[in-house]
């Protein structure tokens, strides 16, 4: 298999190094790639094309004979490499998509007229959440505490525009309390096999306090997702999603992740993506055996033949802290560079803002690297990430103290 993968982030990285160790792989294009991918990987190296470059994109895949395309972040898919990816490019869509399946999802209601919306706002009590129905990197999602807050919302993303079109129309839905997991799934069409949930932690600081960010650290599996739990959200939600998108004309192939949310009245959908999820992947991979082919994987989903391939994880949990530059989410330097010392043979370091520079490793995003390891127990694994943590320096790094804390919380309980 010639793979042209499109991304350039920790993900892409993940992804890069698992799909190498398979005998199906010859070769792995990473589009525009990161210093881990640039000639640090066996059968991987960088191509300088951007990620909605189509037309290049496509040149370049037909020049090099590639036979199979990987896209990771969400903008390329929503800007048209994948037609499913409406599930994710529209809320307004995959709710009404859930709400015609009978998906378990918060309560809600769609507006595309500021001043009925105003309106409906001004006729309930209840905690609500408010969505931007198009893509907004994350930040398009409000969670206002009062009334106040949020007709201030409304009015940010339906009439000052923050996020432009992507806030014309706006999802109004039911607060939900509890605990969130990530699932990721492989897909054919017809079957669906969920990967061990994840939890991500999307705040910038310990204790789940500030800002959102792309992600600070995950782990999986995660204690709360017994067998029960999983069998729940397969039979609830996985397999009605994959025949839903089936009888609606857009049948799914490939990953699909889906955001949940554990209430008292059971998993609820909170969105679905059409892709992996960073930093879930970096975590998620790590914990596939030795023996599971991720090549071989995709290469059944687009053939129709999912069930026949073998897919088992290890033993023991993964845990993924990221390195990020001072600074982000907000403002923060590029250029630093990256010294690594001693690292133990079997922690992994993949990298996500990452450049080469006059042949340096050099900090060029705001999230730099994503260090995971696996271990019998997730103290173990947490432990060790931690340690090797400290062994990565460059210019005012930072990282959160406390992920998969949750686990540790409910295990304590
Ligand atoms: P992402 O950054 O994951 O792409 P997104 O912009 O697609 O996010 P959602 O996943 O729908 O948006 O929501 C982002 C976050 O907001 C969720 O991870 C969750 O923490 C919170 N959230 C969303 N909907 C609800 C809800 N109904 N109740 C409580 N919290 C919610």
């Amino acid at each position: 298999l010639r793979i042209l993968l499109v991304g350039s982030g920790g993900r892409e990285h993940a992804l890069a190094w698992k799909l190498a160790q398979s005998p199906l792989v010859e070769t792995i294009y990473v589009s525009p790639g990161n210093g881990g991918t640039a000639k640090r990987l066996n059968k991987v190296s960088n191509v300088n094309i951007g990620v909605s470059d189509f037309s290049k994109l496509t040149e370049f895949a037909l020049n090099n004979h590639v036979n199979f395309v990987i896209p990771g972040p969400e903008q390329p898919l929503v800007e048209g490499i994948q037609s499913a990816a409406v599930m994710e490019g529209s809320k307004t869509f995959s709710k009404n998509f859930m709400k015609k399946h009978n998906i378990p999802t918060a309560a809600y209601k769609n507006f595309s007229d500021y001043e009925k919306a105003k309106a409906y706002l001004n006729s309930i009590s209840h905690k609500i959440v408010i969505k931007a129905s198009g893509l907004a990197g994350g930040k398009g999602v409000l969670i206002p505490t009062n009334k106040q807050e949020a007709l201030e919302a409304l009015k940010e993303l339906m009439v000052d525009r923050a996020f432009g079109s992507a806030g014309d129309e706006v999802v109004i839905e039911e607060f939900l309390e509890g605990q969130e997991l990530s699932v990721l799934s492989f897909s054919d069409g017809y079957t669906i096999i969920p990967l061990p949930p994840a939890q991500d932690h999307k705040r910038i600081f310990d204790g789940d306090l500030g800002p959102n960010t792309g992600g600070m650290g995950c782990y999986c599996p995660t204690p709360i997702a017994t067998p029960e739990l999983i069998t729940e959200i397969k039979n609830t939600i996985l397999m009605p999603t994959i025949s839903g998108m089936r009888r609606d004309g857009f049948p799914f192939v490939g990953m699909l992740f889906t955001g949940l949310m554990i209430t008292s009245s059971g998993p609820k959908v909170l969105e679905y993506n059409v892709r992996f999820g960073d930093p879930e992947t970096e975590a998620v991979l790590p914990l596939l055996s030795d023996d599971t082919d991720l090549a071989e994987i995709m290469l059944a989903c687009t053939e129709g033949r999912l069930d026949s391939v073998h897919i088992s994880t290890k033993p023991g949990f993964a845990a993924t802290v990221i390195i990020a530059a001072g600074g982000y989410p907000g403002k923060y330097s590029k250029g630093k560079e990256i010294t690594i010392h001693n690292i133990a043979p079997d922690t992994l370091i993949f990298h996500a803002g990452t450049s080469i520079l006059n042949d340096k490793l050099v900090t060029s995003g705001g999230r730099v690297l994503a260090v995971s390891g696996v271990a019998s127990t997730l103290r173990e694994a947490v432990d060790n990430v931690y340690e090797t943590v400290k062994l990565i320096n460059f210019e005012n790094l930072f990282y959160r103290n406390d992920i998969a804390h949750r686990a540790f919380e409910y295990l304590a309980e």
